[in-house]
């Protein structure tokens, strides 16, 4: 059965390259005309493994073209199920996160990798570990990757992924990220989290936005609420600026019914709402966030996603 779905897998994988790639000798015009309430122009060829069958994969990969790829980890190993991303340069690969415990990520990556390097006919390609946020459903396996050889990985605070990025003035200065004929901005958009970074690739238009705004409950503690509507202000600016065919997050909470979530800690998601968010999302959180949001665990209900504030934290 395992060996069935990843060849299969392997098929899927090249057609959702083909039609990314069709898509995007047609331009950004599906995503930018989208309203809110529009369906949304679809990435990924198969369909997210979402723990309603008997017996699924610890993860599942789906590639965007040949260098960028897209990991879930099952939620029957973590109800957090979270997605993660692998991008290769020239000279780099980057990977956004390690996922969740009892994951088999450190595994599947370096599958991925080992047949990148091998179709280019190279020995091998330093990996650097990096992470949307630090929270632990985040940073699992950061230790497997620490042992690794080749492979950087990033520290956990604000501090140490400014440091790292170069990022002098953070959280207000949005930096490039060059993986070698691939550059990537950093952005900082502390708010859910004191360390929360979003990815932009300007090659697939597409922005990573971690935790702080994905199909499913954008938890914002009270005591962090400024710092997030700074961070979405910066970061809707940056969209004014940059086309953006998609904002894929870390997480999917939602059904396809308009403003429904799964139960916290669901062991299945039937009727997944999709990974992808639309560019218009941005304005819509920054516009939600305009309200006081100053009561913990009164939730702001929008169709694609909910806007939870929770107690104050430390970081
Ligand atoms: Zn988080
Ligand atoms: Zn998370």
């Amino acid at each position: 059965m395992a060996t069935n779905r990843s060849f299969t897998g392997r098929i899927a994988l090249l057609s959702a390259a083909l039609l990314w790639s069709s898509g995007m000798a047609e331009g950004v015009a599906v995503a930018a005309d989208a309203g809110s309430g529009a369906p949304l122009p679809r990435l990924f060829a198969e369909k997210w493994i979402d723990g309603t069958q008997p017996s699924e994969p610890s993860t599942q990969v789906q590639a965007l073209d040949a260098d960028t790829f897209v990991i879930r980890q099952s939620v029957k190993s973590n109800f957090e199920a979270p997605f993660l991303y692998l991008f290769f340069g020239r000279d780099k690969a980057l990977l956004i996160d390690t996922g969740a415990e009892g994951g088999q990520i450190r595994p599947a990556i370096d599958a991925v990798i080992s047949n990148w390097v091998k179709a280019r006919g190279r020995k091998d390609i330093p990996l650097v570990v990096a992470h949307s946020h630090s929270h632990g459903d985040h940073v699992a396996a950061d230790g497997a990757f620490r042992e690794r050889a080749n492979t950087t990985v990033v520290g956990l605070k604000p501090q140490d992924v400014a440091a790292f990025f170069g990022i002098a003035h953070w959280p207000d200065q949005i930096v490039r990220f060059d993986l070698g004929k691939r550059p990537l901005s950093i952005i900082p958009t502390p708010g859910h989290q004191k360390a929360a970074i979003m990815v932009y690739d300007p090659r697939l238009k597409i922005l990573l936005s971690g935790d702080t705004l994905y199909p499913g409950r954008l938890y914002v503690p009270v005591n962090f609420m400024a710092e997030e509507r700074a961070s979405i202000d910066r970061l809707a600016a940056f969209a004014a600026r940059h086309p953006i065919r998609a904002v894929l997050g870390a997480h999917i909470e939602m059904t396809q019914t308009p403003g429904r979530d799964y139960g916290h800690e669901a062991p299945t998601h039937p009727n997944e709402h999709p990974l992808e968010l639309p560019v218009e999302s941005i304005a819509e959180l920054r516009a939600g966030l305009k309200a006081p949001l100053d009561v913990p665990d009164r939730p702001q209900i929008h169709d694609r996603f909910i806007i939870f504030p929770v107690a104050a934290r430390t970081e």
